[in-house]
């Protein structure tokens, strides 16, 4: 094992002792987990979240999917939790519950989400499904319940929702409403995108917090949404910090199927080229920037994020005690020049490769309605965050059309409409060969 990773008994044994030294919280001896005494594996920044009277750590747990590294993450200092109803059919919040046991609840902050792809059927069904996700939380109350991804302006409106939340909160079992959002659906609406569904819910102002995507390559869009919740004190989370496209994964898929004597089918075929010139700019722009691995930019990446005061806490996905390592050593650090420097130019050399997620204007333009911007976050899952399951099924489970045939013929719409100037077909054909696992 190199000397920058670490295992899980010496990781364990460093909380351990940032435990002792912080005095954060396990039953018996309640103090605030918001002290941590300073290290390199501890939080080491608070930020005020909006108006919910909360202050929370730079670097919060998204989506946790190991219970003893989010044991982890809670004994260094992270004291926000986001999760989901559906995320692990529910496992992810029953992990929570378990963990949260032995922390002083007031001192953690609890974000949970509700999803539906139009509207939620009755208040009831919505009352239910809060006290379902409370049971599995093993707690009184969420401090906050979102919409999952809002696919519209409309579902913010909800009556059942809002109806169903007015009565949780009067019981105390919801201290805040939030909304996340990766875009449109643009079945329904193709006027609406991620900034004006998230511009709706600031203005609406019933919800407290939102989650949305924010990174070095969507900055103008996000930027103006952050912007917008400072105005109304709305707390904001971040996701999808790293944009950066993992280079080459399809190459040694492609190299394996020529090994085994297959040929890539037509689609594949017609867009390798430019999918190869892709990842023959990523090594040019490596080499000339002396660029050692993606690590490199993505923690470029996540000091641009926290180097904004408006980003209040950004999620990351622990998959693992060295993730909780690397990460924790970023909090409280901010852009550095290098970082600018790189980031820029990955921007102008290379923001062709990275879909900004949200803004849609590529799938209104496909006759084929293809949702192209669903499809490259999925393989966003796959090739950057590495869930390659949750991607699968995700992509699995889309009951609308995906890249084909079409694509081959077609002028490619959703490219010219891209006013980023994504390379489009090639990431949809990779997102095909990765989320059908075409080998
Ligand atoms: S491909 Fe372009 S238009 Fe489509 S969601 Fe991504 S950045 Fe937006
Ligand atoms: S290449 Fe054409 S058919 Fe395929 S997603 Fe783009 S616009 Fe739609």
């Amino acid at each position: 094992m190199s000397s920058s990773r670490i295992n899980r008994r010496n990781f364990l044994r460093n909380a351990t002792l940032g435990t002792v030294g912080a005095g954060i919280a396990t039953t018996g001896s309640l103090t605030a987990a918001n002290n941590p005494v300073p290290g390199p594996a501890s939080i080491k920044e608070y930020r005020k979240f909006g108006k919910t009277g909360f202050r929370v750590s730079d670097i919060s747990c998204g989506a946790p999917s190991n219970e003893a590294v989010l044991r982890a993450c809670l004994k260094s200092g992270i004291n926000l939790i986001d999760t989901g109803e559906v995320y692990m059919n529910g496992n992810s919040e029953r992990m929570i519950g378990r963990a949260i046991q032995d922390y002083d609840r007031s001192k953690l902050f609890i974000n949970t989400k509700l999803y539906t792809e139009t509207s939620f059927p009755s208040k009831k069904e919505v009352i239910e499904r809060t006290n379902q996700a409370l049971e599995r939380l093993q707690t009184d109350y969420v401090d906050c319940m979102q919409i999952h991804s809002a696919e519209n302006s409309a579902i913010l409106k909800d009556e059942a929702f809002h109806d169903g939340m007015e009565q949780l909160k009067k019981e105390g079992k919801v201290r805040h409403l939030g909304v996340s959002c990766h875009g449109n659906n643009w079945a329904y609406n193709t006027d609406e995108n991620l900034e004006k569904i998230l511009m709706t819910a600031i203005d609406d102002g019933r919800f407290d917090v939102i989650l949305l995507a924010y990174n070095f390559v969507n900055a103008g869009m996000a930027e103006e949404i952050l912007e917008a919740c400072e105005k109304k004190g709305i707390a904001t989370m971040i996701m999808k910090s790293n944009p950066v496209h993992i280079f080459g994964l399809l190459d040694s898929r492609m190299e394996k199927m020529e090994e085994q004597g297959k040929e890539a089918d037509d689609f594949m075929q017609a867009y390798y080229d430019k999918y190869r010139l892709m990842n023959e700019q990523a090594k040019t722009f490596f080499s000339d920037y002396g660029i050692k691995d993606d690590a490199e930019i993505k923690k470029a990446a996540s000091r641009y994020v926290l180097s904004n005061p408006k980003a209040h806490t950004t999620l990351w996905d622990f998959q693992s005690f060295n993730d909780v390592e690397e990460m924790l050593a970023l909090s409280g650090q901010k852009l550095e020049s290098r970082d600018k420097l790189v980031l820029n130019a990955y921007n102008k050399h290379l923001g062709h490769t990275a879909c900004r997620i949200g803004c849609n204007d590529c799938e209104a333009a496909c006759p084929e309605n293809i949702p192209v911007n669903k499809i490259l976050r999925y393989n966003y899952y796959f090739s950057v965050k590495k869930q390659e399951k949750r991607a699968m099924t995700k992509y699995a489970k889309l009951s609308m059309n995906k890249p084909s045939e079409a694509c081959i013929d077609c002028v490619g719409y959703c490219e010219k409409a891209c006013k980023y100037g994504v390379w489009t077909r090639p990431l949809l054909a990779s997102a095909r060969h990765n989320l059908e696992l075409i080998v």
